[in-house]
């Protein structure tokens, strides 16, 4: 099963259209159980800044650890978790989750930040804000260390009642990432007004910045995009020292992916970050 976009880990759960309606019901119930049973695990990615090449964060991509299926990959759970509602749920063990093993981190002397993925579904849902504070305050972390990813799409939503959400838990200090950047129905006009502290270009983009003229223009013209609303920019998919040195050239903050390390397991994850030495 192809993830969305292409990204695939760990290829297991080969279920016809695991993604699709009929299979959902199905999904849904198991779903609910794995989060009773504790079957959920989150796998981390580091993301660096490329001119020091330091770890400044790690990302949060959850698994499920299936009894029969083994691995099962986000994209063939999450939208049947989007559809059912248990997003909610989900995202709040998520969050309790990544803040809990950050403090493993923080103990072990890193001051990595910890970014958490959250849908629109999340953002719509009454108490949000309020949910991240009451988790915050349970872990005892600086809110400047949490920050929040949201897709593009997550915008399109109720834009309201969204904004609104997002405008409550950048007041607390939590950082907000608008991902995938470039990949949806972008529209500008969303990210006027909204506390955008990083802007993540999709991998589509910066998987082809060393051959192709136009993925660059695109690329440069977002991160040009980001400094000028006083962001800091990330580029994720990076899989190549060719393309991580055009990043680092062309004035990109940040970057993550495969080159230089890919998702595991806190604390397995630390020793395999091989940020790559780029003169
Ligand atoms: P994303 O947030 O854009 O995360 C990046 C995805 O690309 C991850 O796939 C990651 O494993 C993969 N990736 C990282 N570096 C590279 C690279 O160099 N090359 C390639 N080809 N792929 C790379 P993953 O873990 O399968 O997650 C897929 C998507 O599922 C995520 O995309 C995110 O949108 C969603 N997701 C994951 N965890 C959560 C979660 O806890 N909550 C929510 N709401 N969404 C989540
Ligand atoms: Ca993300
Ligand atoms: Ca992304
Ligand atoms: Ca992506």
């Amino acid at each position: 099963y192809q993830g969305k976009r292409g990204t695939v880990d760990v290829v297991v759960y080969s279920g016809e259209g695991a993604g699709h309606p009929h299979q959902w019901l199905v999904v849904q119930a198991e779903l609910r159980h794995a989060l009773e049973r504790d079957e959920l695990i989150l796998h981390y990615q580091p993301k660096v800044g490329v001119t020091d090449g330091d770890v400044h964060a790690l990302e949060a991509l959850v698994r499920w650890q299936h009894p029969q299926r083994g691995l099962v990959p986000p994209g063939d759970f999450l939208p049947a978790a989007e559809h059912s509602g248990l997003i909610v749920p989900l995202t709040e063990w998520v969050l309790r989750r990544a803040l809990a093993d950050q403090l493993g981190w923080t103990a072990a002397g890193q001051s990595w930040a910890v970014s958490v993925n959250v849908s629109a579904r999340n953002l719509e849902a009454p108490g949000f804000p309020a949910l991240v504070a009451a988790l915050l305050a349970e872990a005892g972390t600086a809110p400047q260390r949490l920050v929040l990813e949201i897709t593009e799409t997550a915008l399109a939503g109720d834009v309201e009642t969204v904004e609104r959400a997002i405008g409550e838990v950048a007041a607390l200090g939590v950082g907000i990432s608008i991902d995938d950047f470039g990949a949806g129905y972008t529209s500008l006009s969303h990210l006027r007004g909204l506390p955008v502290t990083e802007i993540k270009i999709d991998r589509a983009f910066v998987k082809d910045v060393a051959d192709d003229p136009q993925s660059r223009a695109i690329v440069r013209s977002v991160i040009a995009l980001a400094h000028g609303l006083g962001s800091r920019v990330t580029a994720e998919g990076v899989e190549t020292a060719e393309v991580y040195r055009w990043l680092i050239e062309a004035g990109c903050d940040e970057a993550q992916g495969y080159l230089i390390g890919r998702p595991a397991p806190w604390p397995q994850v630390a020793p395999t970050f091989a940020v790559p030495t780029v003169i």
